[in-house]
């Protein structure tokens, strides 16, 4: 009881501890897992990333002609870096950089808007399905 008193004292007298975060930037320590970086030119766009994602931060939206385009919710990722070892050009496709991470709270309406886009992106995949299809079935049956 005492000594627990006079700690309570004695921190009058100490430091505060409490970074007073914006107004005092934080130093990162090296090897921060920060957001997630994706480079459209080297992703060989093989789904990893996507399929390992714990919370489903990363979606991949698949256009009619073939290509695919890449999305990423900062504020639903947890920041585990599960992509990056998945990813086969890990550093060069996908990268998780030093830049700060999201608060966990959203921005207005960006959740909502992510799951708008998670509906669109599992309807152009089953409609890009359902086309390979049926495009199978007709060269088929024209041989
Ligand atoms: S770091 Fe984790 S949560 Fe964030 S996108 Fe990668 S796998 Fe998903
Ligand atoms: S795992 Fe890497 S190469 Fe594959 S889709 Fe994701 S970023 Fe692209």
């Amino acid at each position: 009881m005492f000594s627990s008193m006079l700690e309570a004292f004695l921190n009058l007298f100490r430091p505060i501890r409490t970074l007073q975060y914006p107004a005092e930037e934080i130093i990162l320590p090296s090897g921060y897992r920060g957001l997630i970086e994706h480079d459209h030119e080297a992703c060989i766009y093989c789904d990893k990333c996507e399929k390992v994602c714990p919370p489903g931060a990363i979606l991949f939206f698949q256009h009619e002609a073939g290509e695919k385009e890449y999305r990423y919710n900062p504020w639903l990722c947890i920041y585990c870096g599960e992509c990056v070892r998945a990813c086969p050009k890990p550093e060069e496709a996908l990268r998780q950089s030093e830049k700060k991470q999201l608060s966990a709270v959203a921005a207005d309406g960006a959740n909502e808007q992510w799951f708008v886009w998670e509906d669109a992106c599992r309807q152009s995949r089953e409609a890009y399905t359902a086309a390979k299809k049926s495009a199978k079935i007709q060269s088929k049956s024209e041989e």
